[in-house]
């Protein structure tokens, strides 16, 4: 019988990419969506019919705890979360709420029905903020820097305990900023490619940006969303950095996207204020030695790749929606 798995925010970025990798490991998929007017299922659009899509919030503990009863899933990832930084200063409560709070509901649905589940909790980089050091591991002491980061400690921590405190099957896997022609359009690189190919197809000439000087350790959603799978396959639960250990900056970043575009960044970037933030993570960069030795886990996709790979889908999108 194949094994029955159950992803909490399936429509975003990792969630449609690890809905597709188990899928082709001949998982049953079950997905969890919460109810809005229009649904927002593009990302996960050509999976219609192989996964099945529940509806529950992470806000309303016994839709998790019905959704958990029902699907009896062997793996829950907690993908869900309020992901946006920003946002996170303008609606800290909700932030709170999803990021944070989120995380003790989908573990205590878990406790109550079934506590041999393994699971997945989605921690971030952003729980480094200020660096104590360079680069970050399992060891590194946490100082965030927003109500993301702080919503996100707290969820890492919840994730720490229940396992100590049950014995429960439960992983932290401490992702660095992970991209894809999927990302959020909000997103520093999805922002960027997407802008590259309209200002290149002629719809647009400027683009407005923050803090140019921002550096992160950016890999390919793709990739990571593997080293989720392989952290619930061991022996034995943990916590993990997934990270490629490479740093660029968001200039970086900007020049590689338009240069693939054919454009030269200089003559369409400008900076805005409004995009800077209250308080900025300056620099992330991650040390994944420990999922390299036992996970066997690493980055196949580089920098160049991932943007190319994005600046190519927002070029294919734009012309498409062009041409109708
Ligand atoms: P994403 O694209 O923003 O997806 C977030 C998902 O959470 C969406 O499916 C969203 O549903 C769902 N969601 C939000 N609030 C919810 C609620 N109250 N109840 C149920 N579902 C809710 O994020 P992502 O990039 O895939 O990231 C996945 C996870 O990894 C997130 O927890 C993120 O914080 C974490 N993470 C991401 C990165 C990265 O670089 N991508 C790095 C480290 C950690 P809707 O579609 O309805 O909005
Ligand atoms: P984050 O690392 O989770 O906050 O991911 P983002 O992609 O939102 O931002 C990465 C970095 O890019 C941060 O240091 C931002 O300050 C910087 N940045 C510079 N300009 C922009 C912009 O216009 N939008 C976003 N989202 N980030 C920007």
């Amino acid at each position: 019988m194949s094994r029955k798995v159950l992803i909490t925010g399936v429509t975003g970025q990792d969630g449609a990419y690890l809905a597709r990798f188990l899928l082709d490991k001949g998982y049953e998929v079950h997905g969890m969506v919460r109810h809005s007017s229009s649904a927002n299922l593009e990302r996960i659009e050509g999976l219609r019919g192989r996964i099945e899509l529940h509806q529950a919030d992470l806000l309303d503990q016994l839709s998790i705890v019905t959704i958990i009863r029902d699907v009896r899933p062997q793996e829950v990832y907690n993908f869900a979360a309020q992901s946006f930084v920003p946002t996170s200063w303008s609606q800290p409560l909700l932030t709170g709420e999803f990021t944070a709070l989120g995380v003790t509901r989908v573990l205590e649905a878990i406790r109550l029905i079934d506590p041999t589940i393994r699971f997945y909790q989605a921690s971030s980089s952003e729980m480094f903020g200020n660096v104590r050091e360079e680069p970050q591991n399992e060891q590194t002491p946490f100082w965030p820097r927003s109500p993301y980061g702080v919503a996100k400690v707290y969820g890492h921590w919840i994730t720490v305990n229940y396992r100590e405190s049950y014995d429960m099957f439960a992983c932290s896997g401490i992702m660095f900023n992970h991209e894809s022609p999927l990302r959020g359009m909000e997103f520093v690189s999805r922002k960027v490619t997407d802008a590259a190919a309209r200002i290149k197809l002629g719809l647009q000439d400027k683009l407005a940006m923050g803090n140019l000087d921002a550096i992160r350790d950016w890999g390919y959603a793709g990739d990571y969303v593997e080293a989720a799978w392989l952290m619930l396959q061991q022996d034995k639960p943990d916590d993990y950095v997934v990270a490629t250990g490479i740093k660029h900056s968001v200039r970086d970043l900007v020049e590689a996207a338009f240069k693939h575009a054919g454009l030269d960044w200089r003559e369409h970037v400008e900076c805005d204020p409004k995009f800077l933030r209250p308080a900025e993570v300056n620099t992330l960069c991650g040390d994944a030695s420990k999922a390299r030795r036992l996970l066997g886990w690493e980055p196949k996709t580089t920098f160049d790749e991932l943007i190319h790979m994005m600046v190519d889908a927002d070029l294919e999108r734009v012309r498409r929606e062009q041409a109708r």
